[in-house]
């Protein structure tokens, strides 16, 4: 059945959306996405989403979210977008499942998916010492030597969450300063097992063909080679929006974001965007919210004046 809103994903943005629209009166369909929550599940405490003092786990806060748009009737359904048809007629999108869900609107709030480095190793390794998740997989690591790779407050973040587990945490930066915030900063400075590599890049990922063991690494003011034993390599370089069920559907920008005009509007009259998928600037889960509130109000407001 064909919802008035139809919401593409669950972390804050897709679950803001849905409890501002299921508020407003609207039947409300949520596609929860391949990993439902968002990437905050996978976080371990958020410390500045707003009415938390003490702090909140990730998985939590989202567990709190889903909460609150249970309570207003939405249907949450398990399924992963993989295609759309937005060109003719109301819009669709096929799922995973083979199913074909409409909205008389649609909010995109698919998010982002963590980056990798591309390098010679990477693939082969990965959950075999190569991670994208501290959350995840320090635990695996525990009195073991680790990297991160990475400047942002992810990999700040990761860097001080892994010395929880791990000897000794060797922070890589392509560098000579970190883009994480100032408290993070002084965090990480005053963590005696955190050791800060500058100005170098992992060229190569190297094992006994089970495990991680080795990283060479280039310093890149003169080009050296160096390389360091590890047991693990998390990678901390960012993400990229969730938009590949999109392409050729929505005008999309240079790094593959969904292009809003006009608060949430996207380049196709009544599908709205919100969150990481979109933003390229903020990147925050309150920001991610506050879009999420926004993509609400823009589709109340088109199916009001459309419809
Ligand atoms: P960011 O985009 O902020 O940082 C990515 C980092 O990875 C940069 O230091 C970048 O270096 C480096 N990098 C990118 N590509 C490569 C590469 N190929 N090789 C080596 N290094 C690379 O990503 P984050 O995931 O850290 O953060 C994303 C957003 O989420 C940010 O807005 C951040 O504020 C937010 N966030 C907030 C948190 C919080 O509030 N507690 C926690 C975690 C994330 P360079 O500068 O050279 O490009």
């Amino acid at each position: 059945m064909e919802s008035d809103v139809l919401i593409l994903g669950s972390g804050p943005a897709g679950y803001t959306a849905a409890i501002y629209a299921a508020r407003a009166g609207r039947s409300v369909k949520l596609i929860a996405g391949p990993q439902p929550g968002g990437q905050l599940t996978i976080t371990s405490t958020v410390e500045n989403y707003p009415g938390f003092a003490a702090g909140i786990s990730g998985p939590e806060l989202m567990d709190q979210m889903g909460a609150q748009v249970l309570k207003y009737g939405v249907t949450i359904v398990q399924d992963v977008i993989c295609s759309v048809d937005f060109s003719a007629g109301p819009p669709q999108c096929i799922g995973e499942s083979g199913v074909i869900y409409t909205g008389k609107s649609i909010i995109i709030a698919t998010g982002a998916t963590a980056r990798w480095l591309g390098i010679p190793g990477e693939k082969e390794y990965r959950g075999s010492g190569v991670s994208a998740c501290a959350t995840c997989d320090g635990f695996f690591f525990r009195n073991k030597s680790v990297a991160v790779v990475g400047g942002g407050n992810s990999a700040v973040e990761e860097a001080i969450f892994l010395t929880n587990f791990a000897q000794s945490v060797t922070l890589i930066h392509r560098r000579n300063t970190l883009a994480a915030e100032k408290l993070l900063q002084k965090r990480l400075q005053d963590n005696p097992r955190i050791h800060c590599l500058w100005n170098t890049v992992v060229t190569d990922i190297l094992g006994d063909g089970l495990k991680v063991k080795t990283l060479l690494l280039k310093n890149i003011d003169d080009d050296s080679i160096s390389e360091i034993a590890v047991d693990g390599v998390f990678v901390a370089i960012g993400h990229s929006p969730a938009t590949s069920a999109f392409t050729g559907a929505l005008e999309l920008d240079k790094n593959g974001g969904i292009v809003t005009f006009a608060g949430t509007s996207t380049s196709v009259p009544g599908i709205f965007a919100a969150g990481d998928v979109c933003d390229d600037v903020y990147k925050q889960a309150i920001t991610a919210a506050a879009q999420g509130c926004m993509a609400a109000l823009d589709a109340d407001k088109f199916l009001s004046t459309n419809i």
